[in-house]
């Protein structure tokens, strides 16, 4: 049996450099893995089960529509096998959002298929399957603190982020990806992302300085419909955060911190608030 933690990501930086042919976006991301983890376990059973998806959470799709079983089933076409495969998802990252809980179980799956099977599948060979299932899903691959382009699978690795505590408060709201980068509007955004102050501050080591250029431009289309982001970004600061920020597509707010005590501070302060998941999480410097 193999088990894995998947570890869910936020956004210090998000940037969108334009509509493609293929209809995604152009993105300058900078990502960054927390210690968050969905718990993957994995056992092969006998081939005549095919691929089972057993999670927490009822209702998850269990089937083709679940990144875990798309990843096991693109790997099994892949290299033509025929075999059973049983998956215990224990998820704990919220789902829909903007924490990329999905493809960083699609990523776990490939990961503990190359190792299960002995596929001898490198880095790069593991991101381009991951590629074909979703955008983040390279990145969740490796993990750490790294720059993503192209629709999010060309990949940098950039200084680790100084280690920090991160508040994830996520509100009762769902949001989807697609309809994000759908609804989007260069028009509408009122700040744009400075992504090389962000690098330079991380070369420096200067998490003032992450904290002073965070920006994620897809705030303009999530917290017109949903207010209670920019309430959560406003409570964060002003508890004590450093800066805040929506991640991803949203709706989840995070709050940085470079101190234990303020940063169980402010869940505190949050926790009292109606239909917001409150946790506590850190910056990780590798998965
Ligand atoms: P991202 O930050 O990459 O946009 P997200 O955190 O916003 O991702 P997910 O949690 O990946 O969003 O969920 C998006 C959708 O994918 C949900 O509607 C969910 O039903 C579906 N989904 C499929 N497989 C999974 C999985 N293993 N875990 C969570 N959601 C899944």
């Amino acid at each position: 049996m193999i088990r894995i933690d998947a570890r869910a990501k936020i956004n210090l930086s998000l940037d969108i450099l334009g509509k493609r042919q293929d209809n995604y976006h152009d993105v300058m991301m900078i990502m960054q893995s927390v210690e968050l983890s969905d718990v993957l376990t994995f056992r092969e059973q006998e081939k005549e089960a095919g691929i089972q998806v057993i999670s927490n959470i009822p209702g998850l799709p269990s089937a083709e529509r679940n990144l875990a079983y798309k990843a096991a089933a693109l790997v099994m076409e892949t290299f033509k096998l025929d075999k059973g495969l049983y998956i215990d998802l224990t998820k704990r990252i919220p789902i829909a959002a903007g924490l990329a809980g999905g493809s960083t179980d699609a990523a776990a799956v490939l990961v503990a298929l190359n190792e299960m099977w002995n596929l001898g599948l490198k880095v790069p060979e593991l991101c381009a399957l991951g590629a074909q299932i979703g955008s983040d899903v390279p990145f969740c691959i490796q993990g750490g603190t790294m720059l993503a382009k192209g629709r999010g699978e060309i990949l940098e690795k950039l200084p680790t982020m100084p280690e920090c505590f991160v508040i994830l408060a996520k509100p009762q709201a769902s949001v989807s990806t697609a309809w994000a980068y759908q609804n989007f509007k260069a028009d509408n955004v009122e700040a744009w992302a400075d992504t090389d102050a962000v690098i330079a501050a991380l070369k420096n080591g200067d998490l003032e300085g992450i904290c002073k250029h965070l920006c994620n431009v897809l705030e303009s289309v999530t917290i017109p419909a949903h207010n209670e982001i920019a309430h959560l970004k406003r409570l964060m600061c002003k508890h004590g955060a450093l800066a805040s920020l929506m991640s991803g597509s949203g709706p989840t707010v995070f709050g940085l911190v470079d101190d234990e005590e303020k940063a169980e501070y402010i869940v505190e302060k949050l926790s009292d608030i109606d239909n917001v998941q409150v946790i506590l999480t850190k910056t990780v410097s590798e998965n």
